[in-house]
């Protein structure tokens, strides 16, 4: 590298190419010539050139100063003048951290063999709404595989040691460079002879057969909080199942379901009710028992209460799952059911009412009413004859008819 070549020449883009072009040729090339997989013996070189250029050319304003004034102006004056990675002059040292960044470790140099984890569970159980409400405490029990106590989890006869796994030296990856038609590309594997742990068991525990788990029958307490909603999901962290010789263990997720109320409908903290009133409960007013979250309670409907409105009992939801003390509310929903089988008494006092609001003309009331209902016939009678409002019935029916 005694001669500076043009950045742009050793990326092969032309001067004005787009961030998305350089980038892109830059990965071809440093896939070509990674010394890795390219055993000639300019690769080293080669690819600290491509990546010299790169690091000033991806940079917007150092590949500004390198436009206007040259190598110098770049900060890459010669032979070791420019350090991409901030590791002192001539300090170019793993080749992977440059894959590190591009290819998400691909070829990581296999300096972190990997730490086995156990597998997440999952445990579904019932609670019921009223435990929903309150929190529960319940017990669990399940199968897993949990850590073999004869060899502590090594998978090694106590007395042994794990060795160094041959196949990949410790590393626990294993690399295979294949040539495509964009270069070479380097392939790299969890070794498969030590599962990417780097250490393999000579001697395998007796117990574990140097799996390092072994199967058992498992129990567990667990606190279902106040205020949990179908589906909710609590987790256990490293209650899952053990990791073979001697890993992470995985979490444990209880999915909780609860068994819905049968008369209220929960959503998020707060609960609903339908309540059915009757004309004269609506008219009238009338105290009416409801269920809430707590159990049932006795509420004051107010006389004149309309069909769709809403009464709402403060604090009578769910409580807060985050909040401890607070607590949604209850709204009943009010309906007012109209009779639709009358008999003849009810039939009578109602339409004694309908005239005494002046809603009726006695006339066409007696037609229908045949059956000589007489002392209902008198009140229609006195009923229009108090009736101030008749003019106003009377020009409704003919707008209507
Ligand atoms: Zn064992
Ligand atoms: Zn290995």
């Amino acid at each position: 590298m005694a001669t500076q070549r043009d950045y742009y020449d050793i990326l092969g883009v032309p001067r004005g190419a787009a961030d998305e072009e350089i980038k892109r040729s830059f990965r071809k090339l440093a896939q070509q010539w990674h010394p890795d997989v390219n055993t000639s013996q300019e690769a080293d070189a080669r690819f600290k050139e491509i990546n010299e250029a790169y690091q000033v050319l991806s940079d917007p304003q150092r590949r500004q100063a390198y436009d206007m004034f040259g190598h110098a102006a770049a900060g890459a004056g010669g032979a070791g003048g420019f350090d991409p990675f901030g590791q002192g002059a001539g300090g170019f040292q793993g080749f992977g951290d440059i894959f590190d960044a591009f290819f998400g470790g691909a070829a990581g140099g296999g300096r972190r063999p990997r730490v086995p984890t156990g597998s997440d569970l999952r445990y579904d159980i019932e609670v019921t709404f009223a435990e929903s409400i309150t929190g529960v405490e319940k017990e669990i029990e399940f199968t897993s595989l949990v850590k073999c106590e004869t060899c502590s989890g090594s998978g090694a006869e106590p007395g042994t040691t794990p060795a160094t796994c041959p196949k990949c030296n410790g590393t626990g990856e294993l690399r295979t460079a294949r040539q495509t038609m964009l270069g070479q590309i380097v392939n790299v594997v969890p070794c498969d002879r030590c599962q990417g742990t780097g250490k393999v068991v000579e001697t395998p525990c007796h117990t574990c057969k140097g799996d390092g788990r072994v199967e058992r029958k498992r129990k567990l307490r667990v606190t279902i909080p106040a205020g949990i909603d179908d589906n909710h999901q609590i987790r256990l962290s490293g209650e899952g199942e053990g990791a073979p010789r001697g890993g992470v263990p995985g979490n444990l997720y209880v999915v909780v379901h609860v068994t819905p109320h049968p008369q209220l409908r929960r959503r998020d903290t707060e609960l609903y009710y339908g309540l059915e009133l009757s004309i004269t409960q609506a008219a009238l007013g009338a105290r009416v028992k409801v269920p809430t979250a707590d159990g049932e309670e006795e509420i004051e409907i107010k006389a004149g209460t309309q069909a769709g409105s809403e009464i709402r009992l403060r604090g009578k939801g769910v409580p807060h799952l985050r909040r401890s003390g607070s607590r949604g509310d209850l709204h009943v929903m009010v309906d007012v059911r109209i009779p639709t089988r009358l008999n003849a008494k009810q039939r009578e006092l109602l339409e004694q009412l309908a005239v005494e609001l002046g809603e009726v003309e006695p006339e066409d009331a007696e037609t229908e009413g045949a059956e000589g209902a007489s002392a209902a016939q008198t009140a229609r009678r006195s009923g229009r004859r108090r009736n101030r409002k008749r003019g106003i019935s009377d020009r409704l029916r003919d707008a209507i008819s």
